[in-house]
């Protein structure tokens, strides 16, 4: 009986591919292990097992794998159960999510080597330079890849020699798999097998009373796995005894000792051991106490509590029990930046069993965690991580936090899958029948919504730790100030006052505009020109600090210029402003004072967090410029004032959540003032002191917050009310994007009639030389997302069969918020 597997393989296929496999295959391949395959003409793809069966698939012959790469899983059959849920729910394929599952080193790809062919060259005489080099260089070296080639030739392309070399038959080329993920080893030493006994020891130190270099080497060996208990590094023994590494290695030569190598993690914990955790206050432990009485009904809570009012510590409690109970923990943040700080939080308490994994982490890392993860190891019994961290091999999960649960960048937007990690992690945990805590001082409105509609537990925590209250908001006019000159650059008088107090009494301050660079736009005084980005519908922002213009879309870069491109005027003006300009003119205001800036230009690299972060606690900083990313749920202990330089542009952004996103944003970054025990200050800079959201946000006023928008949701069919999906089509071609986006929306209406918004084109439809037109698909309540989908679906499989449409390229986008 022939036997066969399915598989998964990591592109955007639909379909699922059958393999065939022999008999012992069969019996040892189990689904979750990877196998390599052949796929199309020469490519080879590292692709996740499925099934094992004995179903002949009846309209292609099935090819044989190439090769077996796992001995165990490395998936489990929850993690595929998952990765359906995801591929389905965000109408995105397997292979999507098992792209971007699966750490890149567990993605073998196959590179194409280079032998000698068959063809026998009597005349070297006959082949060109070029050829007669490769051909020399094969009589040397079994085998070449392209890189050795194009060093040997000293060129990047070497394309047309290989086709030629292919041609005569003097080389031939084959694909072959090859490991990414090294594990790193530690060099080991002990003593020799045949001197373990007392006596052969002796002999071996008389030996060697010529040798006294080596003979010392051998004594602190003994001295140290005597003194240690443990296995001696080759490392530890160079440092003890002083020897150098061909002393150690001359007696490896000579078999006195034994060298070999021990598997270790890249990332390793080496603080000291486990505080106790803190005890709650009243506030907390009543919090705690119905947190855990809501889960005995419902399986997702939702925890609204104040800035600075020790979710955390509740989160700790929660987690402790699940530890004490052998049971794995999941804990999502919606930042990196913000796992700087809570991972040394949460290892004083619990040690290296908290595993941090995120995208700054190499490959090599997140495979280690990955296997921790997998093999139920106690050193990764907490998983603090961003987004993708839904996705690992989890065995045992009791408990998944997500906190700060309203923030965007929980949604992954590009690529596909493009899903949102709470939504998902909420999956996970019913998949292993665990409990989803939700936590945030500004609760999303979807989530808010469940907990009214009893769809989730909910509680509160109103009172600031300590007593601490809440910040002191005071909304200040620019519209006024400035008629009044009363502006310094883009400071008003009344923060410039509060600032300068702040400083003398010798506390911090944060700074907050929503954008960096200098200055968005730069504007002709003459002309009203300004410099656009040649591949994108968007003007070129100043960074004053290196000079140049650039594109926040497809990073284009030019030189700052001196003159205007059109009239050739040399008044340039900026219009708009950003974080480098706050922070000169913060400069050059406050000259005895360090500041700093924080935002995607300064922190970029692996640690670029952590540097900036880590000087403002030292207090290396005073004054911290940053864009949102200042927002996420820091805890700094000495900031007691914020100031934001301009609601205006959060409040006007064109987005039917700006309004709820602005509340969020400045109430979180006013929690960053006054987390001890003085109060903090907040001055909001604005145009419209007058606006609803500012007033709710002067007040802490979250509950009027939510009906005003609740409301509005309802009257122009939004989310949670109304459901959304969008669909964007792209095309280099302007004319073709039109016909294509005419073409779907009017299929979308046959089905969903008034309840499809456009096609119309974003606010930049031109992005990296490329044309967006959007379609929104509004699902009514009672509609069945699953009936929706599905017809979407079928539209989209006819658009793609339209020859015209072939080119053009869908991105849907569910939950699209
Ligand atoms: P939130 O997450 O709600 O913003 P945190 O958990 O960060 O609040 O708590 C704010 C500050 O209060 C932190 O510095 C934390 O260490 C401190 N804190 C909270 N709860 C306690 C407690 N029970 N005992 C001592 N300190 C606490
Ligand atoms: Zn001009
Ligand atoms: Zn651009």
């Amino acid at each position: 009986m022939p036997h066969f597997i399915d598989v998964i393989l990591p592109i955007p296929l639909e379909k699922q591919f059958t393999y065939h496999i022999t008999e012992a295959e069969s019996e040892f391949l189990k689904p979750g292990m990877r196998v390599s395959v052949p796929f199309g003409k020469s490519k080879i793809y590292t692709a996740i097992v499925l099934s094992v069966h004995t179903k002949k698939p009846l309209v292609y012959e099935a090819k044989d794998i190439h090769q077996i790469l796992d001995e165990e899983p490395i998936v489990t059959a929850t993690q595929i159960q998952h990765w359906q849920w995801i591929a389905k729910y965000y109408l995105s394929t397997l292979g999507e999510v098992m792209r971007s599952a699966l750490p890149n080193a567990f993605i073998l790809e196959s590179e194409t080597v280079i032998t000698k062919g068959e063809a026998i060259i009597e005349d070297e005489s006959d082949l060109r330079d070029d050829e007669f080099l490769v051909y020399e260089a094969l009589q040397y070296q079994s085998s070449l890849k392209i890189q050795d080639l194009e060093s040997i030739l000293d060129r990047k392309n070497v394309l047309p020699v290989i086709k030629r070399l292919l041609e005569k038959n003097i080389i031939s080329v084959e694909e072959e798999v090859y490991e990414k993920y090294k594990p790193k080893l530690v060099r080991y030493v002990k003593l020799g097998a045949s001197y373990t006994s007392e006596d052969r020891l002796k002999e071996l130190l008389e030996q060697l009373s010529r040798a006294p270099k080596q003979r010392e080497v051998v004594m602190s060996l003994f001295m140290l796995s005597a003194k240690t208990q443990k296995a001696v590094k080759v490392t530890e023994l160079a440092e003890e005894s002083g020897a150098s590494s061909t002393i150690i290695k001359a007696l490896i030569d000579k078999g006195i000792f034994e060298e070999y190598h021990i598997q270790t993690d890249r990332v390793q914990y080496d603080g000291e051991e486990n505080v106790a955790s803190k005890n709650l206050n009243f506030y907390q432990e009543t919090a705690l106490k119905e947190i855990k009485d809501a889960f005995e009904t419902q399986n997702i809570t939702l925890l609204h509590g104040v800035t600075s009012s020790g979710k955390t510590e509740i989160y700790v409690k929660l987690i402790e029990e699940m530890v004490n109970q052998g049971k794995q923990v999941l804990y999502l943040l919606p930042e990196i930046a913000l796992t700087t700080q809570l991972v040394n939080r949460l290892q004083d308490y619990f040690g290296e069993k908290v595993a941090v994994f995120h995208s700054k982490y190499s490959s090599h890392e997140r495979v280690e965690v990955w296997n921790n993860v997998l093999n139920n190891e106690p050193k990764a019994q907490i998983i603090l991580g961003a987004r993708s961290s839904v996705m690992l091999p989890f065995h045992d999960l009791g408990l998944v936090i997500v906190d700060e649960e309203h923030e965007l960048s929980f949604k992954q937007f590009d690529p596909s899958p493009r899903y949102h990690a709470r939504d998902t992690a909420i999956v996970l945990a019913s998949l292993f029948r665990a409990k989803t805590l939700l936590g945030s001082a500004t609760p999303s409105l979807e989530s808010y919504f469940n907990a009214q509609q009893g769809k989730y537990g909910f509680v509160e925590l109103t009172h600031r730790f300590n007593n601490v209250l809440m910040p002191d908001i005071e909304l200040i006019d620019i519209k006024d100030k400035h008629k009044r000159k009363r502006m310094n650059g883009h400071f008003s008088d009344r923060l410039i006052e509060e600032i300068t107090e702040t400083l003398s009494e010798g506390h911090q301050v944060i700074l907050f505009q929503n954008r960096r660079g200098f200055s968005p736009i730069v504007e002709c005084n003459t002309c009203g020109h300004s410099p656009q980005c040649p591949n994108c519908d968007v003007s070129l922002t100043y960074h004053q600090y290196i000079r140049e213009l650039r594109c926040h879309y497809c990073s284009y870069h030019m030189a700052m210029l001196q003159s205007c491109q059109a009239c050739g005027s040399a008044e340039l003006d900026s219009k708009g402003f950003g974080t480098e300009q706050v922070e000169e003119e913060a400069k050059a205001l406050f000259p005895n004072h360090k500041v700093g800036r924080m935002d995607l230009d300064t922190t970029r690299g692996k640690f670029g967090y952590e540097k900036i972060i880590t000087a403002f606690e030292q207090q290396e900083i005073d004054i911290l410029v940053g864009t949102q990313m200042l927002t996420k749920g820091l805890d700094f202990r000495n900031v007691k004032l914020v100031g934001v330089m301009n609601a205006d542009n959060l409040l006007n952004f064109p987005d039917f959540r700006a309004h709820e996103r602005s509340y969020q944003l400045m109430v979180q970054v006013s929690g960053r003032a006054g987390r001890t025990d003085i109060r903090g200050k907040v001055l909001i800079q604005t145009y419209d002191p007058h606006h609803r959201i500012l007033q709710q946000v002067s007040t802490n006023s979250y509950l009027d917050m939510f009906k005003e928008q609740l409301d509005e949701r309802y009257n122009f069919k939004y989310p949670p009310i109304y459901r959304l999906i969008k669909i964007t089509l792209r095309h280099k071609d302007y004319n073709r994007v039109n016909l294509a986006a005419d073409w779907y929306a009017k299929s979308l209406r046959q089905f969903f009639g008034e309840y499809v918004l456009g096609p119309e084109f974003p606010p930049v439809a031109r992005i990296r030389n490329n044309y967006n037109k959007n379609i929104l698909v509004k699902i009514p309540q009672k509609q069945s997302l699953a009936k929706t989908k599905e017809a979407i679906v079928r539209i989209n499989n006819s658009f793609n069969s339209v020859k015209d449409f072939r080119a053009v390229r869908v991105v849907l986008n569910v939950d699209n918020y």
